[in-house]
């Protein structure tokens, strides 16, 4: 192939047979949607629209984009895509550390996983090779075993990527976990992994940096992005943000607004807001700030908790697990939210999901809905809850459907705050008007990661917008869903994206690839693989109507201080949004899809 940054080489496993085919990268299909996210939407789009997630037919797909691995700033990542059992939508869940960049050294821009394993299975990567090996020893393990038992195998220095006991209960929010304590962790993509007995992928690689097709360009477009990044308010390394703080450096921000969900979203700020912060576990509990392959922020939070119940040491205390353990469940036990992030990471499950189905268990619980008594802030219930949904044990069976599954079978649908079947992140869309459209139209159900109007609405990226004005939201989102999915397909983190813009991208891709590319060209593309998800969901079952919020987000105005009196003005806001996007009502027209060259 003419590309460069790729490693043109997929590997297609049956597991059902055994059979192993490799291929090329189809280049007509890498210059319309990259890689990673745009190429494994792509692949599973060309696999049908209509199979069921669980069966042997869905394909789960792991895959990096041309820029991973290389010399560009924060190009570790990992893509898994597939069609998601939470959902039933496409879904692609992302994780950094080294496993991205290993799976590209190892000679594979993607494996494709297809039908189901006879026994438990893990894949061997390395040299441009797939082997697959029996994992029935590994089968009930969590996450931290299977990864120190496979690193004792293989060696200290291989990648893992893993489910724990959630998935292989087929626990409908199961994540895959990586040596770093980084998961793909939305959407259920471990759930459908387990479903064909793939237990884990062991990568083996020395470092290969990918050769730039153009190397003088590419040293100044990484040069440029590099300095963007450096002075940078969020991401500038070691000058407060993300680099000191972490992502729950957003914590006080956001409750600040008035746009914290809490209590099940029954309220919009959180009164111990600080016992659950970053700049409090920067003070307390903090020990390291762990990296991602050439990343220079260093976001990673390792904290050690206090000796006693809740003792842990671990790697990352993300802002929505936090908010989630924290906020949503009126729980401000500092020590207990990384013990809780840990537990799932262990089992293999997504803290937002999981946390989004304690909260509501607790509401439900609350109104009297269930008979077991799970109270506001309880944390040894939760602790217990969580085991119990992992194992799908008595009432944790039903927890284990999901929040909005679960909310059904408790018979009160309207305490889910969820959209196409998936909990929402930490922005209560009263308060940030922008998110409202971001979780109503996210191409995977309630999102925080498909269009970040945050960054516009707190931190001023590209520009400062009032986070309680619902006017101009329509674009600024489209703008944030194209571009982010650029950074999602190119293989870089979307933290990138608040110091670099469409032409930092296009400039590295131009130089890494060999295709000239600007800004607005490299948007198209965005803005193509965005349409393509959405035409699959149209196919899938998602038709007009389909991009809602929970009743609660348009009816219950906020009673804090700063966003007093709103809801969410989200039919106002789908009007402006779909006349941008050329969408009928949600649906992507046929004139428009072949536009964009999709068809
Ligand atoms: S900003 Fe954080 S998540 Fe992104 S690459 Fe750097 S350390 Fe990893």
């Amino acid at each position: 192939m003419e590309l460069g940054g790729y490693a043109d080489r997929v590997a297609r496993i049956d597991l059902t047979t055994g059979d192993i085919k490799y291929e090329g990268i189809n280049e007509e299909d890498a210059r319309k949607y990259i890689g990673s996210r745009g190429l494994g939407v792509k692949w599973v789009f060309d696999n049908g629209p209509k199979i069921d997630p669980l069966s042997p037919d869905n394909i789960i797909c792991f895959l990096v984009g041309p820029l991973t691995g290389t010399d560009v700033s924060m190009s570790g990542r990992m893509t898994v895509v597939t069609k998601s059992p939470l959902t039933g939508t496409v879904t692609d869940s992302h994780h950094g550390g080294w496993s991205g960049a290993r799976l590209k050294w190892a000679g594979f821009d993607g494996l494709v996983f297809k039908g189901k394993a006879k026994q438990p299975t893990y894949a061997y990567v390395e040299a441009g090779k797939v082997e697959l090996k029996d994992a029935s020893d590994l089968w009930g393990k969590g996450a931290h075993d299977t990864i120190k038992i496979l690193q004792k195998r293989h060696g200290k220095d291989v990648s893992v990527v893993t489910i724990g006991q959630a998935g292989e209960n087929l626990v409908r929010f199961a994540a895959w976990m990586n040596e770093n304590d980084r998961a793909s962790g939305r959407g259920g993509t471990g759930t459908v992994g387990a479903s064909k007995n793939l237990k884990a992928l062991v990568i083996k690689a020395a470092e290969k940096l990918p050769k730039p097709k153009n190397r003088e360009a590419f040293k100044q477009a990484h040069k440029d992005a590099l300095k963007a990044i450096n002075e940078d308010a969020t991401l500038a390394p070691r000058k407060g943000g993300l680099s000191v703080y972490g992502t729950n450096s957003l914590m006080m921000a956001v409750n600040a607004i008035g746009a914290l969900p809490t209590k099940n979203a029954q309220f919009t700020s959180f009164a111990n807001a600080f016992n659950i912060s970053g700049h409090h576990i920067q003070q307390s509990i903090l020990v390291d700030n762990p990296t991602c392959h050439a990343c220079p922020v260093a976001c990673k939070k390792e904290v050690e908790t206090e000796p006693g119940k809740f003792h842990v040491h671990m790697e990352s205390v993300e802002y929505e697990s936090a908010w989630g353990f924290g906020a949503a469940c009126n729980n401000d036990n500092r020590d207990s939210i990384p013990f809780l992030i840990d537990l799932c990471n262990d089992y293999g499950i997504d803290t937002i999901e999981m946390s989004n189905v304690l909260a509501m268990t607790m509401e439900a619980s609350e109104k009297e809905l269930i008979r077991e008594r799970v109270s506001w802030g309880d944390v040894d219930k939760m602790v217990e809850l969580v085991h119990k949904t992992a194992k799908r044990e008595g009432i944790g069976n039903t927890l284990a459907e999901g929040t909005e599954r679960a909310a059904k079978a408790f018979g009160d649908p309207s305490i889910a705050m969820t959209v196409k079947g998936q909990a929402i992140p930490a922005y209560d869309p009263r308060g940030l008007k922008g998110m409202g459209l971001a979780y109503a139209t996210s191409n995977r159900g309630a999102c925080h990661l498909r269009g970040y109007t945050t960054a516009s609405e707190i931190v001023g990226v590209p520009e400062k917008t009032d986070p309680l004005a619902w006017k101009g939201k329509g674009a600024l989102l489209k703008l944030f869903q194209d571009f982010q999915a650029l950074s999602d397909s190119l293989g870089v983190c979307k933290f990138s994206t608040f110091a670099e813009n469409p032409g930092h991208y296009a400039a590295q891709y131009s130089a890494m690839v060999g295709v000239p590319m600007d800004a607005d060209a490299i948007l198209t593309i965005g803005e193509r693989i965005y349409n393509l998800e959405r035409h699959y969901n149209n196919l899938a079952g998602f038709g007009e109507g389909s991009d809602t919020l929970p009743a609660r987000f348009l009816n219950e105005p906020s009673q804090s201080p700063s966003s007093q009196g709103h809801v969410c003005e989200l039919n106002e806001m789908l009007q402006e949004y779909y006349e941008l996007r050329g969408w009928v009502n949600g649906v992507v027209p046929e004139e428009k899809l072949k536009a964009l060259q999709i068809i």
